[in-house]
């Protein structure tokens, strides 16, 4: 079989060529990066929970009209997409204060916000990626003004679907991390959901407990990262047909 181009490889993802023009395939890793990559892991099964859990959350986006890159999953850990113009830009939704706005504000973490906050920050791994404002996007040329109220639109709706189907299993949506990137439609273009939806990108605190089931497990050091994963992916009912076994494996006893 021919190799396939690799077209670009990142963090916890791998882009390949896709089979037909204008899509790409994305293979999901193992790799847990945190801290701008200065704390590494490699998490057996990662992967095929996100490959999915991205694959559920796009779904459903897709059904209520809310566009995104994904074409079908292709097997554990590959999913066909759209290839699209990525703008270089993290949008962010807070429900409630977590993370970086509880440190620059000084908000007790898990205070309800009095509505959703959007933020965007500047993809710039050598800078950290730097929250940056509207007014730095439009000044630098990374998006249009029109392309800003259009994420902030696509960041709304991807919100009020997520915080949804959350609830409906338990689970407090705090806050996650969207991209968003361009297509062209003949004449006209538009922006729409890539990257991917998964526990690596948003905060997810069990209702009941408060129990971390998010990438925070892997930051903090509060468990079993693929344990908190496969959580969130049974209680959405799409746990991969062998999960149970994926993180079993024999085990040394003496
Ligand atoms: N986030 C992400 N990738 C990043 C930065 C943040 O997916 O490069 C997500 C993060 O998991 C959280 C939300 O965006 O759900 C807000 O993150 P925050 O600004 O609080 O930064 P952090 O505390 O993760 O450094």
């Amino acid at each position: 079989m021919a190799r396939r181009r690799l077209v670009y490889e990142g963090k916890a993802k791998i882009l390949y060529e896709g089979p037909e023009p204008e899509t790409l395939i994305q293979y999901f890793k193992d790799e847990a990066t945190a801290f701008n990559a200065q704390k590494k892991a490699v998490i057996e099964g990662k992967g095929v929970l996100n490959n999915r859990l991205s694959e559920f959350f796009m779904t459903g986006l897709n059904a209520i009209g809310v566009p995104t890159h994904f074409i079908r999953r292709i097997n554990m850990r590959e999913q066909l997409i759209r290839m699209v113009e990525m703008i270089p830009v993290e949008v962010v939704v807070r429900n409630y204060a977590a993370g970086s706005l509880s440190k620059r504000l000084g908000l007790p973490e898990g205070q309800q916000l009095p509505r959703p906050i959007l933020e965007f920050y500047y993809k710039d791994d050598a800078l950290g990626d730097p929250l940056v404002s509207e007014e730095h996007i439009v000044a630098f040329n990374w998006a249009s003004q029109q392309d800003i109220d259009d994420m902030i639109a696509l960041a709304l709706r991807v919100n009020d679907f997520l915080s949804g189907v959350f609830l409906g299993v338990g689970i407090r949506l705090v806050d996650f991390k969207i991209e968003v990137g361009r297509v062209y439609d003949g004449d006209f273009q538009r922006l729409i959901v890539a990257d991917e939806i998964s526990p690596d990108s948003c905060r997810l605190w069990d209702i009941e407990t408060g129990r971390k089931l998010d990438k925070d497990v892997f930051r903090q050091d509060l468990g079993s990262l693929a344990d908190a994963y496969t959580e969130v992916a049974r209680r959405l009912g799409v746990m991969p047909r062998n999960a149970a076994r994926m993180n079993a494996g024999p085990k040394l006893v003496n």
